[in-house]
């Protein structure tokens, strides 16, 4: 989980590529990092911490170039070391590379294994080394970009949207599934490639789509040309994406995801519905999910929560109390609201139980008589091994419990789950060219000890074809 961002514009990018990036933000808060270039050299910045706090103006200044990448890090356990913070930066002969990535492999460590059996060495523990490692194997003896890709999608088993720049030419690809998001807009000045349209809105962009479950582009002052490299019959965009994870105000495969969460409120209502006083979210994941329950049951929308977001990561937590006192800080509960009144409370999912429960036992404390909690996933049963931060079977509460026993451990009057048909009809995208492994345990991919529905992958690597020609050069 991460977002990353490439930018191609003749009036220079570091600014632009900070403005994505703070627009993709919430894909991820851990490290931050920019690579730009002027066709010779490199600039590059980057460090742990939010967007604000890894860039100032004069690091920005100091970013020249007409192209450059740029990613934001997502809190993953054990990897958290500074030199996996990316883009990362390599210099293969004459050539200089910068690659960041939005996924996760998983056939990454017997690759690792296989490259360094062969006397490869690695510097990171991130499998986006990896990919870089894949590229170059290729790279290296034919010395042509789309033949590297094409060897990459060959041999890269998982979720990969990816950013690539060489030499001062930016490069964009989605895995053959599409499960990660990645879509391409136009700029004044230029074209821009992100995790999420809201970036593209950031930089008052206009969103021209996702780029093609297994397309290649290739960006540069000229403009933008496009190569399917891959072709898989059945996609697998991550449903994650659209219950959780992506912005309200993105619009991925084309449908605006507050749109689609407010449909499973819709269905939610539809199938547990529920006579209350009001329909509160649980601040903000809840919320568009919260108005079109409220909208199609006529039971008010009401907030009983409020979210401090002013809650710096640096908040001092030593002592148990002083613990509490930050999750407090975090959430407020309206007494007013709340006193003797029975609330319909929404929220995206419950993944190990922690904050459904407290969130409850926190409205029930400020005077709830009844509190009916919604949510909208169906209950998440196992890990996801592509991109999303989702723990073990052992510690996602559904693995292990059906949704009554969740409703008493968690303390709420009523629990329901949206039914997986439900939310696929939210959505409007086929379960087949879904990923719901977090849902079913049943992966696009093969992961070792869990059940597959694989896709077939073919390459087609060709020729490129111009999709669009640069701003200012006689196109559109
Ligand atoms: P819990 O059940 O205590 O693990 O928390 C579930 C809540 O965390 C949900 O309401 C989501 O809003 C949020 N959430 C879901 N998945 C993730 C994730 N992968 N990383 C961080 N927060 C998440």
């Amino acid at each position: 989980m991460c977002g990353i961002v490439g930018i191609v514009d003749a009036g220079g990018v570091s600014f632009s590529l900070f403005h994505a990036l703070y627009a993709l933000q919430h894909r991820g808060q851990e490290a931050a990092g920019i690579t730009t270039s002027d066709g010779k050299t490199f600039f590059k910045h980057k460090g742990q911490g939010l967007v604000s706090e890894v860039f100032d103006e004069e690091i920005l200044s100091s970013l020249r170039g007409n192209a450059g990448v740029g990613h934001v890090r997502y809190p993953t356990s054990g990897a958290n070391l500074p030199e996996n913070v990316q883009p990362f930066n390599f210099r293969f002969r004459d050539h200089l590379f910068a690659i960041a990535h939005n996924g996760n492999l998983v056939n990454a460590r017997e690759l690792r294994e296989e490259y360094e059996a062969n006397g490869e060495i690695f510097s990171t523990t991130s499998d986006t080394e990896v990919i870089a490692s894949t590229f170059v194997q290729e790279f290296k003896r034919s010395r042509n970009v789309v033949e590297s890709i094409a060897h990459c999608m060959r041999t890269l088993e998982g979720s990969y949207s990816v950013v690539l720049m060489l030499d001062g030419v930016l490069y964009a690809f989605r895995d053959p599934m599409g499960i990660k998001p990645l879509c391409l807009g136009k700029t004044e000045g230029g074209y821009i490639v992100a995790s999420e349209s809201v970036a593209v809105d950031a930089l008052n962009g206009e969103l021209i789509g996702d780029l093609k479950p297994g397309e290649l582009l290739r960006l540069d002052q000229n403009g933008v040309k496009a190569q399917q490299i891959a072709i898989s019959r059945r996609k697998a965009h991550c449903i994650f994406e659209f219950i959780y994870f992506a912005r309200a105000d993105s619009i991925l495969e084309g449908r605006l995801v507050y749109d689609v969460r407010r449909r499973i409120g819709e269905h939610l209502y539809a199938e547990a519905k529920v006579d209350a006083d009001f329909v509160s979210p649980v601040p903000d994941s809840g919320t568009s999910i919260a108005i079109g329950y409220s909208n199609s049951s006529g039971i008010p929308y009401l907030e009983s929560l409020m979210k401090n977001r002013y809650m710096g990561r640096t908040f001092i937590k030593v002592s148990q109390k002083e613990r509490e006192r930050a999750v407090r800080i975090k959430l407020n509960p309206i007494r007013q609201h709340l006193k003797d009144r029975s609330v319909v409370l929404v929220d995206d999912s419950i993944v190990r139980g922690t904050t459904s429960s407290w969130i409850v036992n926190l409205m029930k404390e400020a005077g709830a008589r009844e509190v009916h909690v919604r949510i909208g996933s169906p209950p998440i049963i196992a890990p996801c091994y592509l991109g999303v931060d989702m723990p073990t079977r052992e510690e996602l509460i559904a693995s292990s419990m059906g949704v009554e026993r969740v409703r008493n451990r968690i303390a709420a009057t009523t629990l329901h789950h949206v039914s997986l048909n439900a939310l696929v009809q939210a959505i409007g995208i086929g379960i087949d060219d879904l990923c719901v492994g977090c849902l079913t345990g049943r992966y696009p991919v093969r992961i070792q000890g869990e059940e597959c529905v694989q896709r077939h992958v073919d390459i087609v690597a060709g020729t490129y074809q111009t999709r669009l020609t640069a701003p200012g050069a006689g196109g559109s």
